[in-house]
């Protein structure tokens, strides 16, 4: 199937079925509501076929164009389907566990992820390590053919709902840096692990604190090479800025278009519309770009950075031109779209954060684009 024939049949198919994947909105919505929502879009998805196209045959998929990928979750997301943030993690670790992982592994686990069986998480920050990744401290050391992990992770995404993490250790010495990091594939439910999730100020706990105890993960769920988990973690995080933020990217475009159809509040500043549509222009042009390069094999790197701050900017932009129009809405509003907007105006805070604050994705900018500076 080429791109055209899947854009013309998925847009048919969701014509049809897009009124049974419509997503529980209002206050009351909880995220377990959305995490089985979430669950029940891509299980349909891939029964049908959809979820499985741009995926490789041998781990599940269909064969095909990634760009697939990058159309379906923009189609879910332009319908108003999904919410891009917890539809997109298998967009981040998918790929990580086919580049990385024993063959029959990644054979198993990789369609569960996409059918909707399972959750992931990304487990990389920590207290103390969240920029300077290459300082972690969570320990990993071997015990005849296994690891015994012990540490603390933090800030995990859907842990609390994840059957399964991707996990960065230390196992060099302390003072190995990014040189003495492994990356594991972690069972959530072994014995040893404890996960509390943390209140978060747009009432969604989508993250969590997770800790380890002796947790004993078999040496056969090692990703990459021991003391390699560097390279694992710099795979991962262009993945984490590329086909999500383009799912991102396309749920920002009709929450702009939502708020120009209804606009909360009073009129909105002409000055601040056009210039939250032209940053959503421009993500789009320099994501569409990124999309295409990975569909034709490149291999992405730090210039995806450029993408997450466009994204970000974007992000927070069409917030504000929210914030600023229905400041009283947004701030008290109890109806189902000023509570939306409220929520999303608040997690647009973390748009600058997650994935890697604005200031590292400068630093990378700067450094290793534009060969600024020097790295201390
Ligand atoms: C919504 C959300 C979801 C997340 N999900 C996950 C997840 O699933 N898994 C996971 O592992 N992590 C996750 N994170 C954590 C995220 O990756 C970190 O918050 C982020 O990398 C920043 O690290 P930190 O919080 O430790 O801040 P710090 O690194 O302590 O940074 C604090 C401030 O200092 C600035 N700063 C730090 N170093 C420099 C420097 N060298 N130059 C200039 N400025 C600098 C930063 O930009 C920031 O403004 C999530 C975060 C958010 C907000």
């Amino acid at each position: 199937m080429d791109l055209q024939e899947f854009r013309a049949g998925l847009d048919g198919w969701l014509d049809e079925h897009g009124p049974e994947l419509v997503p529980p909105h209002g206050p009351g919505v909880t995220l377990d509501a959305e995490m089985e929502h979430l669950s029940k879009v891509k299980r349909l998805t891939y029964e049908a076929g959809w979820m499985r196209w741009g995926w490789p045959e041998r781990v599940g998929g269909l064969g095909g164009s990634t760009l697939m990928r990058a159309y379906l979750g923009e189609a879910l997301a332009s319908r108003d389907l999904i919410e891009p943030g917890i539809y997109s993690m298998t967009e981040v670790l998918a790929p990580t566990m086919i580049e990385f992982a024993r063959p029959a592994l990644a054979a198993e686990m990789v369609p569960r992820l996409l059918r909707g069986d399972e959750t992931w998480c990304q487990g990389f920050s920590e207290p103390s390590t969240g920029s300077n990744l290459g300082s972690l401290a969570c320990r990993a050391r071997p015990d005849g053919d296994d690891w015994v992990v012990s540490g603390q992770k933090v800030w995990t995404s859907l842990a609390q709902y994840a059957d399964r993490c991707v996990l960065l250790t230390r196992t060099g010495s302390p003072e190995s840096g990014h040189r003495g990091i492994t990356a594991l594939f972690v069972d959530m439910d072994s014995p040893g692990i404890t996960v509390r999730p943390i209140q978060a100020m747009h009432g969604r706990d989508e993250f969590c604190e997770v800790f380890f105890d002796e947790v004993r993960v078999p040496g056969d769920r090692t990703l990459g090479e021991v003391d390699g988990g560097w390279a694992v973690a710099m795979d991962l995080l262009p993945y984490e800025r590329s086909t999500s933020l383009w799912h991102r990217g396309a749920f920002l475009r009709q929450r702009l278009e939502h708020l120009l159809a209804s606009p909360p509040g009073e009129a909105l500043d002409p000055a601040d519309l056009g210039e939250a549509a032209q940053l959503a222009f421009a993500f789009h042009a320099r994501s569409r770009a990124t999309q295409y390069r990975m569909a034709g094999g490149e291999r992405l790197g730090p210039e995806t950075s450029v993408d997450k701050v466009l994204l970000a900017t974007t992000e927070q932009a069409v917030y504000d031109l929210v914030a600023d129009a229905a400041a009283a809405d947004v701030a008290l509003g109890d109806d189902p779209d000023g509570a939306r907007w409220r929520t999303e105006f608040l997690y647009s805070r973390a748009a600058t954060i997650y994935g890697g604050s604005a200031e590292i994705q400068r630093n990378i900018i700067a450094r290793r684009l534009l060969d600024l500076g020097v790295d201390r």
